[in-house]
This record gives structure tokens, sequence and C-alpha cells, in this order.
């Protein structure tokens, strides 16, 4: 099979046909259109094999996840995903590992009407690199600087859980279906990020941990911020690994959430039970914003967590 063939075969007609695709897969470029009065958002995620998942790892998963990854950062701006590329690195050009990684990408591009335009195939160690294009009313887009003292703290789904499968698969232990989904088909919280636009003050895709993205929020926001650990959304499993190590590490500095934290005026926190309702999704409050700086992570007896590690950093010298 031809470099070109694969191509054609795999990735040439993946996701829903959009009328501002001028021009997609088999030219030098892709052409776009980006309608009026619109920003584009843009974001580029890497998945690495050994890194970020097991090389021998199931393809349709990886190849919806890769793409999960992108579609997460456009719901943290509250961005329409639109268009997509694709960087693939394969050691060798197997028909049923692309199938397979092409159709989990193909049904995850579908559900969220992007169109995967063009991309770059490439021979060497496994690795995937997607990026992601939406579209975001000009000026609309929910950043991570906006958050002010006194704005409510909230969290979409649940967290931990991904970690949680993580830590069974490295212990030889098998994750249930329903952690082991969350590892590997996470949900890109795509509709209720844009249903946040106007509502949230600031916005951020959980991938690192609550600690050190919340944390982020609160840099570029010039802010602090409290969260109370008994209002974290646990699901029974992380609850009951809590209750017998205290770990509080595993709901807040474990990756892979991809759920949605955010910050809203307390005046529209009435707002919230009609968006968990909306999409089917967990919405709680989890603190509140300060004035300052740094997170405090209060315990129940009105005690300080200190975290040991904040979350998942590739370049830092604990590992
Ligand atoms: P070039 O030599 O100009 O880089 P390529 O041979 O890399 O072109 O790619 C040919 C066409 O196929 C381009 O339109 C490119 O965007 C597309 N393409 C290559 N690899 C992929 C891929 N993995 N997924 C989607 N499109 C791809
Ligand atoms: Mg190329």
């Amino acid at each position: 099979m031809s470099e070109f063939d694969l191509i054609r075969d795999h990735f040439s007609r993946i996701g829903t046909r959009r009328p501002d695709v001028a021009l997609g897969v088999g030219d030098d470029c892709a052409l776009l259109r980006v309608p009026e009065g619109f920003e584009l958002a843009v974001s580029i995620d890497t998945l690495v094999a050994g890194v970020h998942f097991f090389a021998d790892c199931d393809p349709e998963k990886l190849g919806h996840k890769s793409l999960a990854a992108g579609l997460s950062d456009l719901a943290a701006m509250g961005a329409e995903p639109a268009w997509a590329t694709l960087a693939l690195t394969i050691p060798e050009a197997n028909e049923g590992w692309l199938s397979a990684f092409s159709l989990g990408l193909a049904r995850l591009a579908g559900d969220e009407g992007v169109a995967l335009v063009g991309g770059d195939t490439t021979h060497g160690p496994l690795s995937v690199t997607v990026q992601v294009h939406g579209l975001v009313p000009a000026g609309k887009a929910v950043r991570r600087s906006g958050a002010r003292a006194g704005d409510l703290v909230c969290v979409s789904g649940t967290l931990g859980d991904a970690g949680l499968a993580l830590r069974l698969l490295e212990a030889g232990e098998a994750p249930s279906r329903f952690l082991r989904g969350r590892l590997e088909r996470p949900t890109p919280r795509v509709r209720l990020g844009i249903a946040l636009r106007g509502i949230a003050t600031a916005m951020i895709d959980l991938s690192d941990g609550l600690t050190a993205d919340l944390g982020h929020i609160l840099e570029a926001s010039g802010a602090g911020a409290q969260i109370r650990l008994a209002d974290l959304p646990l699901c029974e499993e992380v609850r009951d690994r809590l209750s017998a190590n205290a770990d509080w590490g595993l709901p807040l500095a474990s990756g892979d959430d991809y759920e949605l934290c955010f910050c809203i005026p307390v005046q529209e926190r009435h707002r919230l039970p009609a968006l968990a309702n909306r999409f089917d999704i967990g919405i709680r409050v989890v603190g509140q914003i300060l004035q300052g700086h740094g997170l405090r992570c209060l315990l129940e007896d009105g005690s300080t967590w200190r975290l040991q590690r904040s979350g998942y950093d590739h370049f830092s010298n604990e590992g």
C-alpha cells in the first residue's frame, strides 16, 4: 500500500461534509471559509505511544480519544467544532489498525459535525497529533482570565475516574466498564461549553487535574480560590477508594478527566440545574474565587489539604 492509497482509503472522507470546506484532503492545503463575524479557535494535541497511551491499545479508542482531546479544548473556549487535521506517525501500515483508528476518529467527528480536512502521514514511532479548528462569535470565547472574586467555581461530570482506571491497569487489575470508558472514550463537553458562553467568566478543560487546571484560571485571572473537597463530584468507585485511603490526589491531580471547570457570577447560579438537565450531565459548585492568589482545598473539618504534586507535567523532574 502506498502512502497515497493509505490516505485515500482511510482518511479522505472522515467526519461531516461541511459547506464551509471549499477544498478538503488531496491538495497541498485545505481551503476553509470562516464566516463573517466569527473567530477561528485553534488547538493542537499530540498523543505519544508509551507516554499518553499503551502502544497496544485498541486503535478505535485511540482514534476517538485523539480527537476528543482537541474537542475538549474547543469546548473550554465555547467554540463550535468545525474542522480537524491529523498528523499520524505509524511504525507500519497495518490495514486493520488503520481501519479501526479511522473509524474511532470518524464516529466522533461525525457526531460533533467535524470534517477532517487534511493531515500528514509519516513512518516512525507511533504518535498521533490532531489539530482542531472551531468557530466562535467574535469576542465571545470564554478565556481563562475572566474569573473575579466572588464567582463560583463549577465542575461538570465526575473527577478522577480516568485516573483510577489508569492506576488499576498499572497495578494489573481490571477497571470496571465505566472507569475504562472514562479513560479510553472520554466525552468532550462541547454543547455545555457553547451554552456557557455569556454565563461563564472563565473556563478550562480538565486534562491535567483540577488543582493544576483551576490553577491556570487563577493565574490568568489574578485571583485565588477555595474549594471544599466534600463537594467534589465523585463516582462511587472513586468515593470508595477515597474512604479507604483519603488520597485526594486521585480526584484532584490525575489527568484525563476531560470535564469542564468554569467560573460563574453568583447571580447565574440558578441556571445550573437547567443546563445540567439539558445536557444530561452533573454540574457541581465546588468552591469560590477569592481575592489574592493560590488555591486552598478545605477538608470537611475545616483544615487545609496539601497537595504533593499538582498534576501531570511532562518536564517536571519529579516525573
Ligand atoms: P504534501 O506532500 O503536500 O505534504 P501529503 O502527501 O503529505 O502532501 O498529503 C497529501 C494530501 O493528503 C494532503 O491534502 C494532506 O492534507 C492529506 N493527508 C495526508 N495525511 C493525512 C492524514 N493522516 N489524514 C488526513 N489527511 C491527510
Ligand atoms: Mg505532507
